[in-house]
């Protein structure tokens, strides 16, 4: 039996990412992925559309020129709120995407960049096993883990300290080590295919944006939403096809009306609530289809001190409206690189692996329970914007500079978030009530000009979040400040009717600025000496241009438009 450091039980995207990860950052580390060659993967594939920190994460282990050069830019998430969503022949939709980001990303053609990252795993010295495990026996972290494949016609064996479960949606070794939860209720369905040689549905749609963007439309990750459910679209790359696009729907089956387990059920819903989805479909050529049903879950452990972690779709499911399964991924491997590290190095310290994997589950639990809610309004043009606009200001504001500066993948770091940082935000209710009345008093059918009266997309996330560690707590403060601003508008649209009721929500917003910024830095003094970022080439390259771009740091000008 071959004895090694780790060993990684499945070769898709979780897998590989990891390995790269842990193989640049620990390079004497021995480090095997086993798992069928790409030929012979079976998985249905997404196409998965990059946001930040899956973005920055491909640069640091070596694929941005990759990426550049092959996959399509993407430069933000679009998202089209259709003004009438029962009438068929109104064509106008409220779009909603940032001016420009500071970091674009890609969407990816998976089985090529798949490929792209096997080869750059294994030019960082990981070794890539092609066969499948069929059993695994789980020790301690004295006696290490054992895993037994079949790799062509033979039966091998290799022993391990540390073992990784990415086999996705199989789960081998999680079903083993942890228990699931499957929640029973607000579940997500999903439809999906891939569509080639199509024309295009933005000529069909009347548009308004606030603001011209400084790129394409069609270069974005596209979000159309109606009741109960949200349609998205991701153009790819592609060398076969004149175009090409992942498109498909995620919906509550519990607030979603139609059936939905083909093409044809895909086309009867969206003729009657966006034709122009269903004439660009039947323009062009289906390749794939590809049914979820009721398909969340959790595990309710992910890493543990005896020496086995899961990752990806192994660890969970997540639903994909802000498109950052693969960001949670990122964030995993790095946890998982540094408790490594620190168990090589014998200075893992008691409840450091549980810091870990709260930090993270918290941090989802919380994103993915404002999602699993917002199906309730989607189809509310106005409360549906307001919601994101509140979501992505808390991913830039908060998640994303903490993140950045190690936050979740320093244990003591890790330890001081959980201790401010609940599963539950307290403040949604008051702020979702008064979307609500804010929308109510719009009525019906809010124009255009209505959404251009509310503070928005790119004064909420147009920042450089790649910020020094002694930056944070302005920026989390800020992330209350832009609460207030917004709280504050809403009232003065609804006339002040509700006032009573929010101040409280405000007084405890300004109590947390105060707090953010005089007091956390002290109470969390050692948690920012211990901080180090966990994309190191990444950072030295941002630490010479921050924060030169004053433009990223400042609202831009609001203007409303009619675009096309
Ligand atoms: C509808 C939908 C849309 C999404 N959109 C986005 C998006 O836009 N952006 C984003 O970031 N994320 C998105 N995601 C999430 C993302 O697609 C998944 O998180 C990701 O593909 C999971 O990758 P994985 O490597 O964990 O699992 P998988 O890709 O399923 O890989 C599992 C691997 O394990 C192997 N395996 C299984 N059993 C064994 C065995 N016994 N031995 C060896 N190998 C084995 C399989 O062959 C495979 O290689 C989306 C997900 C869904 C469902």
């Amino acid at each position: 039996m071959e004895n090694v450091d780790v060993v990684i039980v499945g070769s898709s995207v979780a897998g590989l990412m990891t390995a790269a990860y842990l193989k640049q950052q620990l390079p004497t580390l021995q480090v095997i992925v086993l798992g069928p060659s790409p030929e012979h993967e079976r998985r249905p594939y997404v196409g998965e559309s990059l946001v930040e920190p899956a973005a920055l994460f491909m640069q640091e282990i070596g694929l941005r020129d990759y990426l550049n050069s092959t996959q399509m830019t993407k430069h933000g998430l679009s998202f089209y709120h259709k003004i009438k969503p029962d009438d068929p022949r109104d064509r106008r939709y409220s779009v909603h995407a940032p001016h420009r980001l500071h970091h674009t990303a890609w969407q990816l053609h998976r089985p090529d960049v798949d490929r792209a990252l096997r080869a750059r795993a294994a030019e960082l010295g990981v070794r890539l096993v092609t066969g499948r495990m069929h059993d695994c026996e789980i020790g301690t972290a004295a006696t290490g883990h054992r895993v037994h494949a079949r790799v062509g016609e033979s039966a091998v064996a290799f022993s391990c300290r540390w073992l990784i479960d990415a086999t996705g949606r199989t789960r081998r070794i999680g079903k083993k080590v942890t228990t699931y939860t499957r929640p029973a209720e607000r579940q997500r369905s999903c439809f999906w295919f891939w569509l080639a040689d199509f024309e295009p549905f933005l000529p069909h749609l009347e548009i308004t944006l606030r603001r011209p963007l400084a790129y394409d439309l069609w270069q974005t990750t596209h979000h159309f939403l109606g009741q109960g459910y949200w349609i998205w679209g991701i153009p790819l790359a592609t060398r076969d096809h004149q175009r090409l696009i992942s498109m498909g729907i995620t919906l509550r089956p519990d607030l979603f009306s139609y059936p939905m387990r083909s093409l044809e059920d895909f086309l009867a819903m969206v003729d009657q609530q966006h034709p122009a989805l269903g004439r660009m479909v039947r323009s062009g050529k289906v390749l794939d289809t590809n049914v979820y049903h009721e398909y969340l879950y959790w595990s309710d452990q992910a890493y543990s001190a005896e020496g086995w972690f899961l990752v990806g779709d192994a660890a969970r499911a997540v639903d994909p409206l802000y498109s950052n399964g693969l960001s949670l991924t990122t964030v995993q491997a790095q946890q998982i690189a540094a408790l490594i590290q620190r168990q090589r190095e014998g200075v893992l310290g008691p409840g450091d692996v549980e810091a870990m994997d709260t930090v993270w589950r918290r941090f989802m639990a919380r994103e993915q329970g404002d999602i699993s809610r917002y199906y309730e309004v989607m189809q509310d043009p106005f409360q549906a914007c307001l919601r994101r606009y509140w979501n992505v200001g808390g991913w830039f504001n908060a998640f994303l500079p903490l993140w950045w500066n190690g936050f979740f993948s320093v244990p003591l770091a890790a330890r001081l978030l959980t201790r401010f940082f609940r599963e539950q935000d307290p403040a949604v209710e008051s702020a979702w009530r008064l979307f609500a009345q804010a929308a109510e008093a719009l009525g019906p059918e809010p124009a255009p000009a209505d959404f251009a009266r509310v503070p928005e997309l790119d004064w909420m996330i147009n920042l450089r979040f790649d910020c020094p560690k002694e930056e944070v707590p302005k920026h989390l403060a800020r992330a209350f400040w832009k609460r207030i601003r917004m709280r504050l508008a809403l009232l003065r649209m609804e006339r002040y009717r509700h006032v009573g009721e929010q101040l409280p929500a405000l007084a405890r917003e300004m109590a947390l600025i105060f707090f953010l910024r005089c007091l956390f830095p002290w109470v969390g003094r050692r948690a920012f000496a211990a901080l180090k970022p966990p994309l190191p080439r990444c950072a030295a390259v941002s630490a010479r241009d921050y924060p030169a771009q004053a433009d990223f740091q400042r609202p831009v000008k609001q203007a409303a438009l009619r675009a096309h």
